[in-house]
């Protein structure tokens, strides 16, 4: 223990050791001995200390010109993309990306910086016709004040910042509980907004537990505006404390999502987006495709395609610049995934066997595995399993498959591959699902795109793009009478 690096809250601008003695090991979960972190558990005093930290910075960032705050989200993506590839080998060995999309990753987080920075100097408000004669009635924005952002370890760069920028941008203040799975890229995250010189006390961030820090969060009197993203179960929980607490809130939860292949769509490009949108990764995005639907009269030819482009994407190791699909983020994952199958034991269409390399036994690797789901009800089809596991459905037409598309709790991400215009205009009016694509991945989206999800997937409003301002401003009516 003494080797391993004990990590420390970012409060106030400086690093503070935590109040407790109890750690949580930060383990690389393609080597299972390799101890990347301790991470403390943290205790509520330490999200006390970060909220009052938060809400003395408040009063000078909220006034700072726009200009001025937009510097410094310039400066900050600047200090991230001098240091990316670091990043990225970071973000690869402690959540197990593989590099290519670790790096892809960081270089979004400098888009996100930037988007936002600009979004700062965007002009606001609007001027409304008074009832007065010659009076002057508009609208203001204003930041809500401090802001609690509770992340999962999955895009450990990414979501925390298109949570922290917009805040920022709008001059809110922010403390960051990220997962305990992430803890060590979210330290590297406040070292680069000291480096980029952000004022003391505007970016901080609390490790710990959910229950213990991510509940004092929720509930601290000057925390304004919650922004959770995580599974289902905890986001109801969050929702729940600050409905109580009548702070504004978003949260951003799991999905069950679907590709659609119609009869007429094109086979190769299908397979290959499917493939790619199940497993990379290992399936761990919230936006990752888990169902696909295939039209009858072309399900053999499409997973005999599906087969060949499932196959050749390349299982780890997660540093090998080719390497699509890598390990599940714990043993824990591992163990639920591998229950999960045997005690529903579906048919297994193909993939499942490891290759004999040793290296993928160090870790916690799962093989890409497809499954035809017993029926659409069937509990592997409507649970999310977050993992490289996909099922297949067959329907007799359109309506069917949108039927059984739609045929899950949440409503996150969808696609339909067709070359008919009706075929997807009829889809796009009918799917339940905040991300809809035609003949796309179900995952990714642009950072200054609208996102979120219906039905179990999202409750509040969406993140990024224009609905970042709507969820991190309140607006303010002013009228000056003459
Ligand atoms: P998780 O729900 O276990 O944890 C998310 C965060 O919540 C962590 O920081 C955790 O410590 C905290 N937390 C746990 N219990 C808490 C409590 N009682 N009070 C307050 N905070 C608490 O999720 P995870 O395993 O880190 O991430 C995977 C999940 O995230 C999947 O369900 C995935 O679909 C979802 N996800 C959704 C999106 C989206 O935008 N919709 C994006 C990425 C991941």
């Amino acid at each position: 223990m003494a080797d391993v690096i004990r990590l420390r809250h970012f409060i106030d601008g400086t690093w503070r050791a935590a109040s407790g003695d109890r750690w949580i090991p930060d383990v690389n979960p393609s080597d299972a001995a390799d101890i990347i972190a301790h991470v403390p558990e943290g205790e509520a005093s330490d999200a006390h200390a970060a909220v009052e930290a938060a809400a003395s910075a408040l009063e000078s960032w909220r006034v700072l010109a726009g200009p001025a705050r937009a510097e410094y989200l310039h400066r900050w993506a600047a200090v991230i993309a001098a240091r990316a590839d670091e990043l990225a080998r970071a973000m690869a060995r402690e959540v197990g990306k593989p590099i290519a999309e670790a790096r892809g990753e960081v270089a979004r987080c400098v888009v996100i910086l930037r988007y936002y920075a600009g979004e700062a100097v965007r002009e606001v408000g609007s001027v409304i016709p008074a009832q007065v004669p010659n009076a002057l009635q508009f609208t203001l924005r204003e930041p809500l004040g401090v802001v609690a952002l509770i992340t999962p370890w999955n895009f450990p760069l990414a979501i925390p910042l298109w949570k922290a920028a917009p805040a920022l941008a709008f001059g809110n203040t922010v403390v960051l509980k990220p997962s305990e799975a992430s803890a060590s890229m979210a330290s590297l995250l406040a070292e680069t907004a000291a480096a980029a010189e952000l004022p003391p006390g505007v970016f901080n961030v609390v490790h710990g537990t959910g229950p213990t820090v991510g509940t004092a969060l929720l509930r601290a009197s000057a925390v304004r505006g919650i922004s959770f993203t995580g599974s289902s179960a905890v986001g109801a929980a969050v929702a729940a404390i600050a409905a109580e607490r009548n702070v504004r809130y978003q949260t951003e939860m799991g999905g069950k999502n679907v590709v659609i292949v119609a009869g007429d769509a094109d086979l190769d490009a299908a397979a290959a987006l499917t493939a790619s949108g199940a497993m990379r990764y290992a399936g761990q995005k919230c936006t990752a495709t888990s169902r696909v639907v295939i039209a009858k009269e072309v399900e053999q030819d499409f997973l005999a395609r599906l087969r060949a482009q499932v196959e050749a994407l390349p299982l780890g190791p997660v540093d090998d610049p080719a390497a699509a699909v890598g390990p599940l983020i714990s043993e824990r994952s591992h163990a639920s995934l591998t229950r999960s199958l045997a005690e529903a034991a579906p048919e297994r269409l193909f993939g499942g066997e490891l290759p004999h390399d040793p290296r993928f036994r160090r870790g916690f690797y799962f093989a890409p595995t497809v499954i035809r789901f017993e029926s659409a009800d069937a509990p592997l089809a409507q649970r999310e399993l977050f993992g490289p596991v996909l099922g297949t459905l067959v329907a007799d037409d359109l309506d069917h498959a949108i039927a059984l598309a739609n045929r899950t709790p949440y409503g996150l991400s969808a696609s339909l591959f067709t070359r008919d215009l009706r075929t997807a205009l009829r889809y796009v009016q009918r799917i339940e699902a905040g991300l809809v694509r035609v003949n796309g991945d179900t995952t990714g989206v642009d950072p200054h795109a609208p996102f979120g999800g219906f039905k179990g997937s999202s409750s509040g409003s969406r993140e990024q793009g224009p609905a970042a301002r709507e969820f991190y401003t309140e607006i303010k009516t002013v009228q000056i009478n003459p």
